[in-house]
């Protein structure tokens, strides 16, 4: 095993390289002044490269295929076996794809970045039209070099979510979306839900106190985790003992930062639930961003937006903001923090109507990477869309096709993940309850300990080990399915809007 312990000691350098520029993205994003830019772009462009040449470097793969015939009769379940099998995958793929193409992807994403908040600042889709055209184009490329089966959309959504394809994508969203439209429906023949005691004012102190009190209970390690504050909220991690949170406060607006902590919370007790055994292995990581997304929204919606969680934590919340909410009975604060109501901002969305707006996007994306849908066109197909999902029709690309990131930075390929973290969440949730009836018990007297559990051995200790979808069929003994997730919204929001 001479070769695989070499291989395993060369990726925890790799591993290193890329933790050392998670840190410096950290700083960037939440302590660098302005001035340091120009100069951490070079430290980030260098350590990338360095991790980069080092992982696709010929003598690693001479190290790969001899670490596979070292383990080739270990049983298919051994940790070596699932660790090479992680590594073939990532090393094909990275040595598929052109050095120039991943170079000039990076400077038309750098330069796009740019001119995407110009176009969103002025509305002006055609100024970002040039720009979109040449990162698509690149990105088609990308799918050329990588290969794929039916659709080359496939070849960039396996980057995010390993082993998915637009067959099956196709097939969970039509059934979701159906269900989804139905209810948006209903609940707009019903009166509206007020949400206006969430718009007083909520010093940042206090948000900051609950919120931290908030997810130390659910389990967050403050010994191996932190928060910070950020423009734009995430969560990253230098390894399982140093996971990094961030948020952002509005003192006019309550759910901004507190569903936004517990949301990155979710993310974060992943991060920190791998096994000690897979440290610095390529096992210990997130095996894609639909199982990473499945965990916040499990804890931001679920947990976080339910009715027993405010009934135990609502006097607590009352307490901490002297006289704002005074008036306001737990459950109109709960009814207030689930409105539903169509928007045009996929970020302020709420639980029944988000998932079309991630659907809308993956159907144009799936389009224009087919050479279906024209760059022009996509502002007219984004109206019609929104229109047909949400009955609603942007006043101006900047609330339109204008309004997200991704684009810009070439992320082709990662909207699906949202939606399919989305509905897995209540796959895994039924799933954890159905196993371990306690945990509905704990949650209602607000004990997370036996949720965290549950999670920690099915969801997190596997880390890499399986694809999403095998985790999936593992886990809940079927593929993912829509019918959880519409079952839990149709639940909880007839009953709101009864
Ligand atoms: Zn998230």
């Amino acid at each position: 095993m001479e070769n695989y312990a070499k291989l395993l000691a060369r990726m925890k350098e790799i591993g290193h390289l890329s933790s050392a520029a998670a840190v410096l993205g950290w700083d960037q994003q939440c302590y660098m002044p302005p001035g340091g830019a120009p100069e951490r772009a070079e430290q980030l462009a260098l350590l990338g490269t360095l991790a980069h040449e080092k992982f696709t470097d010929e003598s690693t793969g001479a190290l790969l295929a001899a670490a596979e015939a070292e383990v080739a009769l270990l049983d298919d379940g051994s940790d070596e076996k699932l660790t090479l099998r992680v590594l073939r995958r990532d090393y094909d793929q990275a040595v598929k794809i052109p050095a120039s193409l991943v170079a000039e992807l990076a400077k038309a994403e750098a330069l796009g970045h740019e001119v995407w908040v110009q176009a969103r600042e002025k509305s002006d889709f055609a100024h970002f039209a040039p720009t979109l055209e040449k990162i698509l184009e690149l990105s088609r490329q990308k799918a050329q070099y990588l290969g794929y089966e039916d659709h080359p959309y496939n070849a960039l959504l396996d980057r995010y979510e390993p082993g998915a394809t637009v067959a099956q994508v196709d097939r969970v969203f039509a059934e979701l979306r159906g269900g989804l439209v139905e209810l948006v429906a209903y609940i707009k023949t019903r009166p509206q839900v007020s949400d206006k005691p969430l718009r007083r004012g909520f010093p940042e102190q206090g948000q900051r106190t609950f919120a931290e009190a908030v997810i130390a209970k659910m389990g967050f390690d403050f010994d191996r985790g932190r928060q910070d504050k950020a423009v734009h909220p995430f969560c990253t991690s230098f390894g399982k003992d140093d996971v990094r949170i961030t948020t952002r406060y509005e003192t006019d607006w309550l759910p901004a930062a507190l569903m936004g902590t517990i949301h990155e919370t979710g993310h974060a007790l992943y991060e920190q639930g791998f096994q000690e055994k897979d440290t610095n292995t390529p096992l210990g990581g997130a095996v894609s961003l639909g199982i990473h997304e499945s965990q916040s929204r499990l804890w931001e919606n679920i947990v976080g937006r339910s009715r027993a969680f405010w009934d135990i934590h609502y006097g607590e919340l009352q307490l901490t903001f002297p006289g704002a909410l005074d008036d306001v009975s737990v459950n109109d604060f709960y009814r207030a923090i689930n409105k539903v109501e169509p928007s045009f901002i996929r970020v302020e969305a709420d639980e029944a109507t988000y998932c079309l707006h991630v659907m809308l996007r993956y159907e144009i994306e799936k389009r224009m990477v087919a050479g279906e849908l024209a760059v022009a066109d996509v502002p007219g197909a984004w109206n019609a869309l929104m229109e047909e999902y949400l009955g609603v029709t942007p006043d101006s690309d900047a609330n339109g096709c204008l309004q997200d990131v991704h684009w810009s930075s070439g992320l082709f390929g990662y909207f699906p993940t949202y939606a399919l973290g989305t509905m897995l969440a209540s796959q895994l949730y039924d799933k954890a309850t159905g196993d371990n009836p306690q945990i509905k018990t704990d949650l209602n007297k607000g004990e997370f300990a036996s949720l965290l559990a549950w999670l920690r051995t099915n969801v997190h200790a596997p880390g890499r080990r399986y694809l999403p979808a095998e985790l999936v069929e593992r886990v809940c003994g079927e593929p993912a399915q829509s019918r959880s997730y519409l079952k839990y919204l149709n639940d909880k929001f007839r009953a709101i809007y009864e």
